[in-house]
């Protein structure tokens, strides 16, 4: 594929406030992201990654190329699946109705996701992903590591490295958790989740 292009949001960089802040969104996508896409392509000119998409990359990439892909295709799935915020903001279709007959409930599902990205030591992400079976599943991720490596598909993430909420929320990551929710784009989890 060639070159690796830094993803446009899907959104106005003051448009998650007052839950993420444009500071928080500039310095995220404009120099986080864009420093892992810049590295991903001073890595792979020459190299059997050239003609790969980033996730054939992800998945059979090791070391420094892997943590850049990793990265790169982790906050694409981060940014492209948030929007302003909504209050109520909760899941519909089939994703709404195996969220609830695996989990009970979405507040169980939500709070249990909260746990984990909560609970996940130093930094990474917090996933829903997809099984070949269609079931659902939640897991930590750390550091750079996708759900693509362990054969799942991914739907939904929260990032929780300290850049993704500390100019917002300093060390309080489990309020920038709870706050998030208000950000999903349900829409863009449930066709990935249809796919
Ligand atoms: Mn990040």
């Amino acid at each position: 594929m060639g070159k690796i292009d830094l993803i446009t949001l899907p959104f106005a960089p003051e448009a998650l406030e007052p839950v993420i802040s444009r500071e928080t969104i500039t310095l995220h996508h404009g120099k986080h992201l864009q420093t892992y896409v810049n590295n991903l392509n001073a890595a792979i000119p020459g190299t059997k990654f050239e003609d790969m998409t980033l996730e054939e990359i992800v998945r059979q990439a090791e070391g420094g190329v892997f943590n850049n892909a990793g990265q790169v295709l982790n906050h694409n799935l981060y940014f492209e699946a948030l929007r302003a915020p909504r209050l109520e903001n909760v899941p519909a279709g089939g994703l709404a109705e195996t969220i609830a007959a695996q989990f009970g409930s979405f507040e169980a599902f939500r709070k249990e996701f909260t746990g984990k990205g909560a609970s996940l030591f130093g930094s990474g992400w917090v996933w829903l992903s997809a099984a070949d079976d269609g079931s659902l599943i939640i897991t930590q991720e750390q550091n750079a590591q996708n759900p693509v490596t362990r054969g799942l598909k991914p739907l939904l993430t929260f990032d929780v490295w300290e850049h993704a909420y500390y100019a917002d929320y300093r060390n309080r990551r489990l309020d920038y958790l709870e706050a998030i929710w208000q950000l999903v784009a349900w829409d863009v989890v449930e066709q990935r989740f249809a796919l």
